[in-house]
């Protein structure tokens, strides 16, 4: 790997960071501040949030078995992800690499900051090959987007060929999880120690129930997670995100309720799914959705628009033609699926 010095961009390592009044104070108990500029009435929404998020990283901790400061916290892991480009790519000079079909994100980020995306066409069972990655860099390639399981496709991706690329890529790996907790698979978490290159996302967005409240995880290195606290908005996550997501991490059972439900559903769907005269192919998955590939996409997509029912239709994204994505719901509304699709000929 190289140095993080080299992957980061000379500004940013420079850069001395906007040092708050919540981050020069820190110490002994205190019951007055005047420090802020704060109205000293309508508590607790007065004070500005913690910059570092401490109590909900304290809480994170040890549910996903990580150090604290290898733990980010951002509006949505789309804040990380715009974090990767303003952190490592110089505009218009560096690049990154990702899979392709992926999450759109990564490519809207990228263009955004004037950063060359460079996609690799996964194979036809939506796998990659590092080799065929490692192929597409470059001396300016900074990072390499991996999302597993992918979205939209639902899959997992192997395992070796990541660890592969860990090993052998010299710039950074991001592998995006925001749907692990739907996978039977192995998160890299485990192996952030061994892998200083290597950057975790997860979300609050999917499995926890969360989208609302935008709040995003990156895990990696000490180092790494410093030069995006440097960067940051210095209050990114708002108390109310802060408060909602310490409370449901108060009550994990929940969320493991939900997952066990949503995975029954998905199974059970996939299988009425199936014997649907309109379903060609479902891909396996390891996600909340799954892709499938339907007889015509455009006009059962507008069928179902038309009963109320919205659905994601991917058939302009590669490798996708005529696909679907469907988001596993509710029983009843899985019912409502299907019975509408008994109807379409
Ligand atoms: C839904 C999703 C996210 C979540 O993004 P947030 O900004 O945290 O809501 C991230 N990555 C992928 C691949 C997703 O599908």
């Amino acid at each position: 790997m190289k140095t993080l010095k080299e992957l980061t961009r000379p500004n940013v390592w420079a850069l001395k960071p906007y040092s708050s009044a919540r981050d020069e104070y820190s110490g002994v108990e205190a019951s007055v501040f005047l420090d802020a500029n704060e109205n000293p009435y309508h508590a607790p929404f007065n004070r500005y949030p913690d910059p570092l998020q401490k109590e909900l990283k304290s809480l994170i901790s040890p549910l996903k078995q990580v150090r604290e400061e290898q733990i980010f916290l951002g509006n949505g892991s789309d804040e990380a992800i715009d974090l990767v480009f303003r952190a490592f790519c110089t505009p218009s000079v560096d690049n990154v690499v990702a899979i392709d079909p992926t999450y759109g994100m990564y490519q809207v980020c990228a263009e955004v900051n004037d950063v060359e995306y460079r996609k690799v066409l996964l194979d036809e069972h939506y796998q990659f090959s590092a080799e065929k990655l490692l192929a597409a860099t470059d001396d300016h390639t900074k990072a390499i987007f991996l999302c597993s399981p992918n979205n939209p496709t639902g899959n997992n991706l192997c395992r070796g060929e990541i660890e592969s690329l860990l090993h052998s890529f010299d710039g950074l790996v991001i592998v995006d999880e925001a749907y692990a907790d739907f996978s039977s698979e192995r998160s890299f978490l485990l192996d952030l120690d061994k892998y200083p290159n290597l950057i975790v996302l997860q979300t609050f967005s999917k499995a926890w129930g969360c989208a609302a409240i935008r709040l995003g995880m990156a895990f990696a290195c000490p180092q790494i997670i410093g030069l995006f606290n440097k960067i940051k908005y210095p209050y990114n996550v708002n108390l109310l995100t802060q408060q909602e997501a310490i409370s449901l991490l108060q009550d994990p059972v929940k969320v493991q309720d939900w997952i066990r439900i949503l995975l029954q559903e998905r199974t059970r769907l996939m299988d009425e799914f199936s014997k649907l005269s309109c379903c060609e192919t479902i891909y396996p998955t390891d996600a909340n959705f799954f892709l499938t590939k339907v007889t015509d996409a455009k006009k059962i997509y507008e069928y179902l628009v038309s009963k109320g029912i919205i659905v994601r239709n991917r058939t302009h994204v590669a490798l996708c033609g005529n696909c679907l994505r469907i988001t596993i719901g509710t029983s009843e509304e899985n019912d409502t699926l299907l019975e509408a699709l008994k109807g379409w000929v």
